[in-house]
């Protein structure tokens, strides 16, 4: 097996910094439980574990050329079983972060963009998110004909965010979303902006993207006087 060496100075690497104290890096003892519960351990010979040692050799360039860091699901298992509380969420994410933005896997950095552009993951103009979101209620209301839908409705209790999959491909599931919140009679709203209720730049490790789509999201809420956000996903 090829030896590795490392210096004090070569171990002061951008992603081991980072990461940080919080990440209790130092205190992985090699034990593999966070491996043992991974769904994508040993993918491409890769694991959770590989990741701390990985960097804690200063290895950033492999880590961040690694497609593995993209198949993570970021499900937690490793963090929940790890005995000394590695936090894993935290090591993947900001890995993700450090690989250009053009080499982000699939349509995720697009999507994300979308959601910066937009207000929304699916491009979706304000009229044509508020005339499915009518439509359904119309729909619904022959089930349940004193169904109301509040539309940017101030002081309501409830901010109800909605995946905007939903909206543009699967609108009867709005109905669903509708039917809890009139069966629980309390005082909600949907708002015509920013109701977006997933955030891609999460998973990108997009901090910018990320910060600035939840912030301008709390300002409506703010706006409409609301004092729970609901994620209905
Ligand atoms: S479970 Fe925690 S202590 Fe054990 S190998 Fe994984 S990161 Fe290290
Ligand atoms: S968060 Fe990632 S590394 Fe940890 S168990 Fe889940 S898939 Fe594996």
């Amino acid at each position: 097996m090829a030896r590795i060496l490392v210096s004090k100075e070569k171990a002061k690497t951008p992603l081991r910094d980072l990461v940080g104290e919080t990440s209790k890096l130092d205190q992985c003892l090699t034990c593999g439980t966070c491996a043992g519960g991974c769904p994508v351990a040993d993918w491409e010979g890769m694991d959770p574990r590989k990741l701390v040692r990985m960097i804690h050799y200063g290895l950033d360039e492999q880590v961040i050329k690694s497609n593995w860091i993209w198949q993570c699901t970021n499900c937690q298992r490793c963090t929940w079983a790890c005995p000394m509380g590695i936090n894993f969420g935290e090591i993947i994410t900001t890995a993700r972060s450090l690989v250009p933005r053009e080499e982000t896997p699939g349509e995720i950095q697009k999507t994300a963009n979308n959601h910066r552009e937009t207000m929304n993951n699916m491009r979706l103009t304000v009229e044509d998110a508020l005339e499915t979101f009518n439509w359904m209620a119309d729909e619904l209301r022959e089930e349940i004909p004193d169904f109301e839908l509040p539309i940017d409705k101030e002081g309501a209790e409830f901010f109800c965010t909605i995946n905007s999959k939903n909206v543009q491909y699967y609108p009867m599931d709005l109905q669903s979303i509708y039917k809890i919140f009139y069966a629980a009679g309390v005082d909600w709203t949907i708002s015509s902006k920013w109701w977006e209720g997933t955030n891609y730049a999460m998973f990108t490790g997009d901090f910018d993207t990320w910060e600035y789509t939840l912030r301008e999201q709390a300002k409506r809420v703010e706006e409409l006087g609301c004092r729970v956000m609901a994620y209905t996903e």
